[in-house]
């Protein structure tokens, strides 16, 4: 398979080539037509780093995202740490974004201070830092389509990011698409997916 079998609309063909990305992987060829469908799968994935699932869940969020200004979030990125977090905006959305004039992307991580607003198509963040801003009521998340949770079983590791995914779950729109992704699924991280993800398709790579 090709990425042009994939569908992927031109903008972000365009990215993923220039990245370098002749073909895509495994995770990819698998998760891509469930993450791209209309209407849209939920997805529980399993997949070691180094597999892609990050650029799979990435040209999901930005094959969602409508530019508009002032900016609505629609796509939302949970991560166990703040460096996950950076290094999937700065090694991934952001080369895959390259064409998404006006895409506004923001970190959600300590550190990160907004006095109003979070003002962002796409954030990425750690959960504790979201859910502080979800008290504050500075994150809107009517708009949110895409809910992305990366590396599932170091979120259920620690209590409290677990408490607090289960806090922004609750705030994300009935109808938005979740994705998944976890290298193991011992028995607690299968009942937080479970948990997480209404009605998935499951992919093992
Ligand atoms: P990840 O599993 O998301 O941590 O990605 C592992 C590495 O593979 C990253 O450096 C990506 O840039 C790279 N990568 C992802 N998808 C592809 C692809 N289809 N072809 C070549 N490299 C890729």
């Amino acid at each position: 398979k090709t990425f042009e079998d994939l569908n992927l609309p031109k903008h972000l063909l365009d990215a993923v080539y220039a990245m370098g990305f002749d073909r895509p992987s495994a995770i990819q060829e698998e998760a891509l037509p469930r993450i791209l469908a209309d209407p849209p799968r939920n997805l529980i994935g399993q997949a070691q780093s180094g597999s892609g699932k990050t650029a799979a869940f990435t040209l999901g969020m930005l094959y969602r995202i409508e530019i508009n200004d002032p900016p609505v979030t629609q796509a939302l990125c949970v991560t166990p740490t703040r460096e996950l977090a950076i290094q999937i905006v700065d090694k991934a959305v952001a080369p895959m974004a390259a064409n998404m004039t006006g895409l506004q992307i923001v970190l959600g991580i300590a550190g990160a201070e907004h006095r109003s607003k979070i003002q962002a198509h796409l954030i990425v963040g750690t959960p504790g830092k979201l859910v502080d801003w979800l008290k504050r009521k500075q994150l809107i998340t009517s708009g949110i389509k895409v809910f992305v949770l990366d590396e599932a079983d170091n979120m259920v590791d620690l209590s409290g990011h677990r408490a607090n995914v289960q806090t922004i779950k609750k705030q994300m729109p009935r109808t938005c698409q979740t994705l998944l992704f976890s290298a193991t699924f011992p028995e607690e991280v299968v009942k937080f997916a479970t948990k997480m993800v209404e009605n998935p398709d499951q992919i093992l790579i």
